[in-house]
């Protein structure tokens, strides 16, 4: 064997992994995954007809352009088709809008923690992640991240309710943040959790878009719409934002079922935000809850809760996953849980009570 290996792009050194959220465990007690922000229920019937007969065609490549879902959407959010663009996820856009804005000598910008696919997305593109930290309310702190603004900012993330603390900012400090960005460095708002948010003041970044040419929303059908495995998300951006966007698509990224499946939820969207209310309704239990133990929670606007454990965080997720809930520890900070099933929620409070006690 030859000693010499094929010469890969040396940015690629070091880079995170993605780390998904485990899978629950087969075989254990009752096993809940309360760790990768899911939707616990199942696809709508609609839903799940339109990808039970777009799956009889799938020898054909999917519509590249992605007709329907874009007019529906054009439709939904009114917004001119020029200024939409699709992807595999969120995640997937999130990628394009670094390749689109940021190489080698740029600086991508986010809060600190925020959500973990930023650093990996900024370092495969070879740019450098500037990140700010987090206020010790756990809140972007966007003074902060004004200040760190230089003459290399590309694009800025601001993620809004942010992952993994589930805080938000609101309209007046989010709009005197924008003021103070200049025109042309992209900010980003990703909205994976839009439609968790019930706190009036926090603003719809699609207002915000209107006015802002250099504002692109990101939104996802994985959360709310219950659609993580089919992989489809998108951006509203003006041009020429969202025509960079089309330019830096893998060919055929979303598949018709995917396509598909998301029409077919914006159709019963009014059966889908049922059940988001219903989610919403648990968290503000589990919060309440969480509270009355003693806990000290961040307000959360999202479909999951951030406890601040510290040196703690791997214990508290092993004693979850013990009594059958699988959570998502950030070691030495704190973990992450889904509001989910009130079975699994019901689990996962009993096992932060029993080890609230115990310090
Ligand atoms: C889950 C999530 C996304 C969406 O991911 P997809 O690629 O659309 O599944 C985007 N941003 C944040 C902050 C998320 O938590």
């Amino acid at each position: 064997m030859s000693e010499t290996s094929p010469k890969l792009r040396a940015e690629l050194e070091g880079i995170p992994t993605y780390k998904p959220g485990k899978p629950a465990a087969a075989g254990g007690p009752v096993a809940y995954k309360l760790s990768s922000n899911e939707n616990p229920y199942p696809p709508l019937p609609g839903v799940m007809e339109s990808v039970t007969a777009a799956a009889s065609n799938f020898n054909r490549y999917p519509d590249m352009a992605c007709s329907g879902l874009m007019e529906e959407l054009s439709e939904r959010f009114a917004v001119p088709l020029a200024h939409l663009a699709t992807g595999t996820g969120s995640v997937g856009v999130a990628q394009q809008l670094i390749q689109a804005t940021s190489g080698p000598g740029d600086e991508v910008m986010y809060a600190w923690r925020s959500f973990e696919a930023y650093p990996i997305i900024t370092q495969i593109n070879g740019a450098r992640s500037v990140q700010v930290p987090l206020t010790p309310g756990d809140v972007h702190d966007l003074d902060a991240m004004a200040d760190a603004i230089t003459e290399r900012t590309r694009l800025i993330f601001v993620c809004n309710p942010n992952n993994p603390t589930g805080t938000v900012v609101r309209r007046a400090e989010l709009e005197r943040f924008l003021d103070r960005v200049p025109k042309d460095v992209l900010v980003v708002l990703d909205e994976a959790y839009r439609e968790f948010i019930r706190d009036p003041e926090v603003p719809d970044g699609v207002e915000l878009y209107r006015e802002r040419p250099n504002v692109c929303v990101l939104r996802t059908f994985s959360k709310a719409y219950g659609l993580a495995g089919l992989r489809v998300g998108f951006a509203i951006a003006h041009e020429p934002v969202a025509a960079a966007l089309r330019k830096t698509a893998v060919p055929f990224g979303v598949s018709q079922l995917a396509q598909e499946a998301a029409v077919a939820s914006l159709r019963a969207e009014d059966e889908l935000l049922g059940r988001v209310g219903s989610l919403v309704c648990e968290r503000t239990r589990v919060v309440d809850a969480l509270r009355t133990q003693g806990w000290t929670v961040p307000e959360t606007q999202a479909n999951f809760v951030w406890l601040r454990l510290g040196e703690r965080t791997l214990d508290f997720a092993a004693a979850c996953e013990e009594h059958g809930v699988v959570v998502r520890p950030f070691p030495g900070e704190g973990v992450r849980v889904t509001v989910g099933e009130t079975e699994a929620n019901d689990i996962f409070l009993k096992v932060a009570e029993a080890f609230h006690r115990e310090i």
